[in-house]
């Protein structure tokens, strides 16, 4: 179950592990651009890099979790990257030796942040037998979803020990919103094979509508996540609260999700 903690979302199957985590909205950041305000973890979006790193360490404190965080530009790929305290500040205050779309980490000490605009932020938690957290956190677009980051985290957790795996899929644009084309249609199809594209892209008034938080949520599940809590809430119906690329026409922040072991 999700709960708006004023001004990010929270899932109490991530809080019930004891790990520190939150989704942003807009509110409780320092962007004062009409475009960004408040909540902008994104650079090059108009905001100062200074207002940037000041919001995301206020989206550190709501979460809990360490202000010694790692990013990346992202790049739509399946590429996730284990890190460690000593990546702290990769893609907030100094280069990242390659791009990624996602992080796993089993320290204290360091955070994970991924961000989005319609895309899914993906936050994971697993706990080994002796009771020791690992986490993670994806960004999952239409085409990160189709890759299989998401699963693909899910299998990595377990490789680094997890013996139960939970997952929450915050923010994100839904099938109420998200018409593709039937490229991307064809796509997803070759990728994950006709099944799974027509359980989760369906037509609508001659248009495609693809549900990528439903994607996520049965790949993770396919995976071995034992829970997967999916919040109902739809980027693009909401831009005064949420960063919606569609809604926008791409003239907007970017908003972020973080995760850390306390
Ligand atoms: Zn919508």
């Amino acid at each position: 179950m999700f709960v708006y903690n004023r001004p990010v979302w929270q899932s109490s199957l991530l809080e019930n592990l004891g790990v520190g985590h939150a989704f942003s909205t807009r509110e409780g950041g320092v962007s004062t651009l009409d475009h960004t305000r408040s909540m902008n973890t994104g650079f090059y979006r108009g905001d100062s890099d200074d207002t940037v790193r000041e919001n995301i360490r206020l989206l550190c404190s709501y979460g809990g979790v360490s202000e010694n965080v790692v990013g990346s530009p992202q790049i739509h790929s399946d590429e996730i990257r284990v890190v460690t305290e000593e990546n702290g500040g990769e893609g907030i205050t100094r280069d990242v030796p390659y791009p990624c779309d996602g992080f796993v980490t089993d320290r204290r000490g360091v955070s994970l942040l991924i961000r989005v605009a319609d895309c899914a932020p993906v936050l994971l938690c697993g706990i080994r037998g002796d009771g020791g957290l690992i986490v993670g956190a994806v960004h999952a677009g239409w085409k990160g979803t189709a890759l299989g980051i998401a699963p693909k985290a899910v299998g990595m957790l377990f490789e680094m020990g997890a013996e139960r795996v939970v997952a929450a899929i915050g923010p994100c644009i839904h099938d109420c919103c998200f018409n593709v084309w039937e490229e991307r249609r064809d796509a997803v199809v070759s990728l994950r094979g006709p099944e799974f594209a027509g359980r989760h892209i369906k037509e609508r008034n001659g248009e495609l509508f693809a549900d990528i938080a439903g994607m996520n949520r049965e790949l993770l599940l396919e995976a071995g996540a034992a829970e997967v809590d999916v919040l109902s809430e739809c980027t693009q119906c909401k831009p005064f609260l949420y960063h919606s690329h569609r809604a926008t026409g791409g003239n907007r922040g970017t908003m972020g999700a973080v995760i850390g072991i306390k």
